[in-house]
């Protein structure tokens, strides 16, 4: 079998399209405030990435650029701030933080209401719970897509490689949600292969160049691959062999060009939630 290849780009301009549509459509502008704190230079290439899809978007975007010496105290008043400028409907802060500061201390300092990232464990906790709010934009993405190739996951079996609070965990409960079975695979799973050999529906966000064989995939399966990694010649591949996989799957996302654009996308999809749920729409 030679897959059918899920275009990302494709998915997430068809979504920016569909969310600026709506908003403009409800007559509202949403606010997204991006932090961030340090010049990581990737990080400041999200970002940009992040404010200008918001823009074209039509919506209303603010980035707050902070010193890498910047203190937790102060970075929290930075958040408190925010939190109480009604003009703001979503804030995201970037991550990595730098070191000295606490992320989870970040974190839960956000308004939910305003967490666009979905992070925020009030956010977390309704997602595991089964009453998903305001979910993070990666995971979010690959619902999307595999509800653009039409993959069928009630009953299905799927397998998640990776157990992340960005990425793993909230993956495998939103496909709880849609009714999977879901198996939760990580660093100490034993007979990695074995279990991916098993998944209808394979999600790999792990973080490892190539990890996950084209032997591991069962034939016909759809395979999701969230990871991003640079190679010694500068090439950018997944987590994923995508050419042994792509034999044997049905469906497979590329890197990049897969998962990546949706989180954007996602991104402005929450960002337009928080804003109808600020105002008061159904
Ligand atoms: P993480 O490092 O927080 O988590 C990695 C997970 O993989 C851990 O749960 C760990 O148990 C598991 N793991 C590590 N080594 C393993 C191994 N050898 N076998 C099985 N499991 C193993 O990473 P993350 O934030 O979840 O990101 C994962 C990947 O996804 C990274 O490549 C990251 O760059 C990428 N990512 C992409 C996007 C996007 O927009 N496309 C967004 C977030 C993360």
């Amino acid at each position: 079998m030679s897959a059918a290849v899920i275009d990302g780009r494709a998915a997430a301009a068809r979504l920016r399209a569909r969310v600026a549509a709506e908003a403009r459509g409800a007559g509202i502008v949403p606010g997204l405030t991006v932090v961030i704190v340090g010049d990581d230079p990737a990080s400041r290439v999200y970002v940009r990435n992040k404010t200008k899809a918001a823009a074209t978007a039509g919506f209303r975007e603010t980035t707050i650029a902070l010193p890498a010496e910047t203190s937790e105290p102060a970075l929290l008043q930075v958040i408190a701030r925010l939190n109480a400028d009604d003009a703001v409907d979503g804030i995201l802060v970037q991550l990595p933080l730098p070191k000295h500061i606490r992320t989870q201390a970040v974190i839960e300092a956000l308004d939910p209401a305003k967490d666009v990232d979905g992070l925020h464990p009030l956010n977390a906790g309704h997602l595991a719970g089964g009453h998903p709010r305001l979910v993070p934009c990666t995971p979010k993405g690959v619902m999307t897509l595999l509800a653009e190739a039409g993959v069928a996951l009630a009953g299905a079996r799927a397998v998640v490689l990776g157990r992340s609070t960005l990425v793993g965990r909230p993956v495998a409960a939103l496909l709880t949600g849609a009714d999977a079975t879901v198996t939760l695979a990580h660093s100490r799973t034993r007979d990695l292969a074995a279990e991916c050999r098993r998944a209808e529906v394979l999600v790999v966000a792990v973080g490892r160049a190539e990890l996950v064989r084209g032997d591991w995939i069962a034939e016909g399966a759809t395979v999701i691959d969230v990871g991003i990694n640079r190679r010694a010649d500068g090439r950018l591949v997944g987590d994923v062999a995508f050419a042994e996989a792509a034999e044997r799957a049905a469906w497979i996302t590329p890197v990049p060009g897969g998962v990546g654009p949706m989180t954007i996308a996602s991104l402005l999809e929450n960002t337009l939630i928080a804003a109808k749920a600020r105002r008061g729409f159904a």
